[in-house]
């Protein structure tokens, strides 16, 4: 039925809101395709008394755009039947190829692509286009520009890379890129599923439909990522987004707004069906917040952006902090660990919510572990180096506030801004020390209390507690973890202590035997996300998270009532 409504809505309603310059250019277009086809010369679309063309002229009424809706349909003098070369045509190939070698320009004249300088016009603009999608694209339409969309961000990943690592200064460049080839790969359409059931009463289904126009936030530390993977979730299920980027990140936000923007339409898709602010500001998020047409906000972030949103009165997705610890046994394959922890705590230097924060080590295989750990990447800083490194890396909270994966403002250290996501050789440079290039990780010998385990310290430097047994383990990695719910890693071979664990832990994603990135599909069965909705209980978003179950209804096999 849904398919059903989607074509005839279709073929019935074009809404779009087109100037009369955009008719007049469109009929032009028409006018001199049927004049080819009947071998007439091109004529001027202007009235011309008692001109002999066999095709007269049309002129045109005026149309007030005071008068057009505010959704995006047309009013009943627009709704008049019109031949709009690119609608209803199998998207796919380029716009021009459609309609006699026509292109859709008439709709595609916005500058702006997506990138607006007020929130208000990157909404609106947002919400019309996604009226437009809605009311005039098919599921296979939806899956081609999916598939643009996908192709444009794997042809760009190294360009995008490059340019968030240049503006955020941030992470590691090579897992950056391997970062957008796997939000590239974002499900599409396939992840919608609808229920049915039929029996002697008739034929109940329930559709995931979408939301409408999405308002979502983004963090600093996937900011490119996570605008593809929420596009992609967020189109396949139908829906529009206007995203608040983090304002470190708006250079590389907007290029891949444009870029997405231009995937689109090149697949015939509408115009500003993603959009965002070009300054954002806590005002934006407040006016994105406030709007009536934005039905749905998604943030990924921190826990002082999951806690605005879910006060905000609108339903909100609130993909938060984590603080991930590890568990490593005496039943563990002890290499394989010190291989999977060095990768998923070093990789993009930590800055992941999903990475390795902190290890507790059963003490009987603790050595073994370092051993390994210090032959496949890392560095073991001595009591005086890492005396001196927190010098730097960690700032003492002075003023009370709150920060990192705990709102609890009366920590006594934050970890220093400046310091997240550098390189594990530049920290050591700091401290005079040289290390080789093959050095990605620096590990630390500490106490529970530590703050780098207390902290999310979002920097390639991993702190490990030895523990008695695995009970002190699990009690005092549920304590690190500080209620997030977010991710944990165990190794061990035995099963109990892997049920021990996530049964206390509770968390979005548990990984065992494997370094974090499994748990988003990297190295791991299962697709990825960018957007870990913990706080929410969302889990590991897909395209039908944003969608709203709607319930449609045959009763009685839609014949008569029983006994009538
Ligand atoms: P951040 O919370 O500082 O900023 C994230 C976004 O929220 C930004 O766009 C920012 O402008 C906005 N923001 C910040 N505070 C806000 C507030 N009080 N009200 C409204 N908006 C606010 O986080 P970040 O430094 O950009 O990213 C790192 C954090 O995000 C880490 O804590 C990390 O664990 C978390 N994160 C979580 C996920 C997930 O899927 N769960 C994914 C990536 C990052």
């Amino acid at each position: 039925m849904y398919w059903h409504s989607i074509e005839s809505e279709a073929r019935s309603h074009v809404s779009i809101n087109l100037s009369e310059q955009d008719i007049q250019k469109i009929i032009q277009s028409v006018m001199k395709n049927v004049e080819e086809a009947l071998g007439q010369p091109p004529q001027e679309t202007k009235e011309v008394v008692g001109a002999a063309s066999p095709i007269k002229p049309i002129k045109m009424k005026t149309i007030n755009h005071a008068e057009s809706k505010t959704d995006g349909s047309l009013n009943q003098e627009q709704q008049k039947p019109m031949i709009f070369p690119g609608m209803l045509t199998p998207l796919g190939s380029k716009p021009g190829t459609h309609a006699g070698n026509k292109t859709v320009s008439s709709v595609q004249s916005g500058s702006e692509n997506g990138v607006f300088e007020n929130m208000e016009d990157a909404i609106n603009a947002g919400y019309k286009a996604q009226q437009i999608y809605v009311k005039n694209y098919s599921m296979k339409n939806r899956e081609q520009i999916l598939t643009a969309i996908r192709e444009a961000v794997i042809k760009e990943k190294e360009i995008l890379a490059k340019m968030v690592f240049e503006e955020t200064k941030i992470g590691r460049l090579e897992d950056k890129i391997a970062k957008h080839e796997l939000a590239a790969k974002t499900p599409g359409t396939e992840d919608l599923k609808t229920d049915a059931c039929s029996g002697d009463a008739g034929l109940t289904i329930v559709e995931q439909a979408p939301y409408g126009l999405i308002g979502a936030i983004t963090p600093v530390t996937n900011p490119t990522e996570t605008i593809i993977n929420n596009t992609i979730a967020m189109l396949a299920a139908g829906n529009g987004v206007v995203f608040n980027v983090h304002p470190s990140s708006k250079k590389s936000s907007a290029y891949v707004i444009n870029l997405i923007n231009n995937a689109i339409k090149e697949a015939g898709g509408p115009e500003n069906l993603v959009s965002m602010v070009k300054n954002p500001t806590m005002d934006t998020i407040q006016t994105l917040i406030e709007s009536p047409k934005v039905k749905l906000l998604v943030g990924t972030g921190g826990p002082g952006l999951v806690k605005t949103l879910l006060q905000s009165g609108k339903k909100a997705i609130g993909a938060g902090a984590g603080n991930p610890p590890v568990i490593v046994d005496d039943t563990a394959d002890i290499e394989n660990a010190a291989k999977s922890i060095v990768l998923g705590a070093s990789f993009d230097n930590n800055i992941l919510c999903i990475a390795e924060k902190e290890v507790f080590v059963i003490d009987s295989v603790a050595d073994d572990l370092i051993f390994h750990l210090l032959n496949n990447g890392a560095y073991m800083l001595s009591p005086n180096e890492l005396a001196q490194i927190e010098r730097f890396v960690l700032e003492e909270n002075k003023e009370n506030k709150a920060f990192g994966c705990s709102l609890n403002n009366k920590r006594e250290y934050h970890v220093a801004k400046e310091w997240i996501g550098k390189d594990a050789g530049v920290i050591l440079a700091q401290i005079g020390v040289k290390a080789s290039s093959d050095i990605r990780l620096l590990i630390c010998e500490v106490d529970f209390d530590h703050p780098l385990v207390q902290l999310e310290q979002m920097m390639p430097i991993l702190p490990i507690v030895r523990v008695a047994d695995i009970d002190e383990a699990i009690e005092l990695a549920v304590k690190a973890e500080h209620g997030n719910r977010h991710t944990a890693v165990i190794h061990s071979k035995n099963v109990d202590h892997m049920t021990k664990f996530a049964r206390a832990i509770e968390t979005t994603i548990f990984v065992q035997n494997a370094s974090s990135l499994a748990g988003v599909g990297y190295g791991g069965e299962g697709h990825t996300t960018m957007t870990i909705a913990g706080p929410t209980g969302e889990g590991i978003t897909s395209p039908r998270t944003y969608t709203r179950q709607r319930r449609s209804v045959l009763a009685n096999g839609g014949f008569r009532i029983i006994g009538g």
